[in-house]
């Protein structure tokens, strides 16, 4: 069977926990959209070109997977690449109530869309884009929870 999903997020900026997800999704389905929210209300460190281009350069080696930016409903952005599974990473319980409401309401709004919820490996549980951010903003070591080139971007981001 052709799976075709897409991950979408902020990855602002990508950290480890999302390549796990995004591994993953790779060894199993057989195309993975990745999807960059363009959300103009919603201030972020990197802009939607640094974080395509970082991502693409992680993922370049994935012949199944592309990434691109959408703005508006995640659901519109599905029917546009003619795929109906989204998949969420779930870190922990906290994840769960705001996760299981966007899965309704993307019910809702397409009753043919599933979710689904991908767990990431044990030691990026803890991990989130905001608490990377927050530690390489006060000069802590990143460089475990993120991949190198990110770890550059952040230190440069910071100097500036
Ligand atoms: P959003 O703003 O949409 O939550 P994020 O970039 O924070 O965007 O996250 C994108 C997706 O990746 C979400 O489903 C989120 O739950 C998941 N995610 C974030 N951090 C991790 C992690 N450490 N492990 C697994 N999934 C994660």
């Amino acid at each position: 069977m052709k799976l075709r999903v897409v991950y979408p997020g902020s990855f602002d900026p990508i950290h480890n926990g999302h390549l796990d997800i995004i591994q993953r999704c790779a060894d199993h389905f057989s195309q993975v959209h990745i999807a960059i929210l363009q959300n103009e209300e919603k201030e972020t460190l990197f802009s939607v070109a640094e974080r395509l281009e970082m991502i693409q350069e992680l993922v370049k080696g994935y012949p199944n997977c592309q990434v691109s930016s959408f703005q508006g409903l995640l659901v519109e952005y599905l029917d546009q690449v003619n795929a109906n599974i989204i998949v969420r990473g779930l870190r922990a319980v906290s994840d769960f109530e705001y996760e299981f409401q966007m899965a309704m309401m993307n019910r809702h709004l397409r009753p043919g869309i599933e979710t689904i919820f991908m767990v990431p490996a044990e030691e990026y549980t803890f991990v989130s884009s905001r608490l990377v951010k927050e530690v390489a903003r006060l000069g802590g070591d990143v460089s475990r929870l993120v991949p190198p080139l990110v770890t550059e971007a952040l230190k440069k981001k910071f100097r500036s």
